[in-house]
């Protein structure tokens, strides 16, 4: 069976990346019959930040993304917290140490910073804790045996770290990337258990991932150089034959190309990096999220599966289900993607526009509520359906329907001096006077009484239209002005060319 696991660190807002994982997570799962779990990866206590956890769950949830396993739900192998796993890591880096492929370091701050400054006088590019520099250093490997048991016992700070092998090779085969091999000299001695008995990441995240079943590990290019480290974790423990196979995602690229999208480029950028709003807990500043900027939860989802992905058709429009039917691991491109907010606008034009107009409606009718504003169903379906051709947030039905509901107090001097000739004012008059004796006042028999009048005094359509078009939405442009002086109705539509030639 397929297991795969979405592991984020709750050290801030899920950055829209990190959604991007765990949306490919949950497709290839569901694509597989497998199952998904979440675990909050917080063993890095000093980057705990409150209600980090909460907008993880929050987030997905607004995708839909649904997990088999999680802290919220529970499942076989809970706890889903790696804080709440803290006792169960010490002993896997104990059964590393006693095979002779972990030690105890005693090193203190001043004594490692001691070393980088020697290397880089040495003009060592990377200083690292490796095969060559830990022999000169205070651990397990260097110090007498008693004297290392003697530290123990006594209580001096210490950690774990891995015993990196000097000359070798190490290999992993990952699924999107093909083969990468890293020698062992570019791996440094990586700590395993910190000196506040707390695991790292590396060592939390094998330890889990090899007694959660995982089988897939899919996530962040970012962590493609940690992987020849976990290739060494899973060899020293006996666990090669059930390591899960890798799949690293491509970077998200910023909208010009030049470098990583992250986390601050945010509103910076004029748009949303956040799934959700996010209130930042030090220092309260907000950052704008997609579902408080107007974006559907499925045009959200189906931008993001496009972020790196493509079903190698001209097929644009999915719907998760689809995305579930259609995902495969090998149509994952391996170069970075741009990140185009302009793609994420099109994908909610696209979900807005495919809603019956009742459903539409709604949108209407909360901001008309908010702005005391009476309406019934049918008149804000009508104009809900004549706009929507024209909208790209739910919130644009009020700002480009509002004046449906109110006459224009003003009309750009320059456009509204040129329009209203007197050629535009005799016609307005003669329509205006007659817009009553229309008995079904549809769009096509405003349109035919408009016709007449123009036959009547010689006149063409395109003399009036723009100008009747001012002196009734106060606008230049909009949807088509028959349906609107329908829905607007005899009376107003008379009353706001008076007022325009007034
Ligand atoms: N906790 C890591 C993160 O925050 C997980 C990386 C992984 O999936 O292995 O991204």
């Amino acid at each position: 069976e397929v297991r795969v696991r979405f592991a984020p660190s709750p050290t801030g807002p899920l950055h829209i990346g990190g959604v991007r994982t765990a949306l490919y997570n949950y497709l290839f799962a569901k694509k597989m019959g497998g199952k998904m779990l979440l675990r909050i990866e917080d063993t890095d206590q000093n980057r705990f930040v409150p209600g980090a956890e909460n907008y993880i769950f929050e987030s997905l949830a607004w995708c839909g993304i649904q997990l088999d396993e999680s802290p919220l739900t529970g499942g076989p192998h809970a706890p889903y917290r790696q804080s709440e796993r803290k006792p169960m890591y010490m002993q896997y880096a104990m059964q590393l140490v006693e095979a002779g492929h972990a030690y105890y370091a005693f090193d203190t701050a001043e004594e490692l910073e001691a070393m980088r400054e020697r290397l880089k006088a040495a003009k060592v590019a990377t200083p690292q804790y490796n095969a060559i520099t830990r022999n000169s250093m205070k651990n397990s490997l260097t110090l007498p045996k008693d004297e290392v048991q003697q530290r123990l016992e006594s209580g001096e700070p210490y950690v774990i770290r891995l015993k990196v092998p000097h000359k070798e090779e190490v290999r992993l085969k990952d699924l999107i990337r093909g083969w990468v091999v890293v020698h062992s000299s570019a791996i440094d001695d990586k700590v395993l258990m910190k000196s506040d008995g707390m695991p790292t990441y590396h060592l939390a995240n094998i330890v889990d991932d090899h007694l959660m079943e995982i089988t897939h590990v899919i996530r962040g290019e970012e962590w493609l150089p940690s992987a020849p480290l976990h290739v060494l974790l899973y060899r020293y423990f006996g666990w090669e034959s059930t390591m899960p196979e890798f799949a690293h995602l491509p970077l998200l690229l910023k909208p010009d190309g030049n470098g990583k999208l992250s986390k601050r480029d945010g509103d910076k950028l004029g748009f949303p990096v956040f799934p959700l709003q996010w209130f930042d807990p030090f220092t309260n500043e907000k950052s704008s999220g997609y579902r408080e900027s107007g974006y559907l939860p499925e045009a959200f989802v189906n931008f993001l599966a496009f972020l790196g992905w493509n079903p190698g058709t001209q097929q644009e429009l999915f719907t998760m289900d689809e995305l579930i039917e259609a995902f495969t691991i090998d149509r994952i491109g391996k170069s970075g993607t741009r990140f185009d907010i302009n793609k994420a606008r099109w994908f909610n034009e696209q979900y807005l526009r495919a809603k019956p107009d009742e459903e539409l409606a709604q949108y209407l009718i909360t901001a008309l509520e908010e702005h005391h504003i009476e309406c019934s169903l049918e008149k804000a379906t009508k104009i809900s359906g004549v706009m929507k051709e024209r909208v790209t947030f739910p919130q644009d039905f009020w700002r480009e329907a509002s004046y449906f509901f109110v006459a224009p107090e003003h009309y750009n001097e320059q456009v509204a001096g040129k329009k209203w000739n007197s050629s535009a004012v005799t016609v307005f008059e003669d329509f205006k006077n007659q817009l009553d004796s229309i008995t079904d006042f549809t769009a096509d028999n405003v349109k035919a009484l408009l016709t007449q009048v123009l036959e009547q005094q010689g006149k063409k359509i395109g003399q009036v239209m723009q100008a009747l078009r001012l002196a009734i939405t106060g606008l230049e442009a909009g949807p088509d002005l028959m349906a609107i002086i329908e829905v607007i109705g005899p009376k107003e539509t008379a009353s706001r060319i008076e007022a325009a030639i007034a």
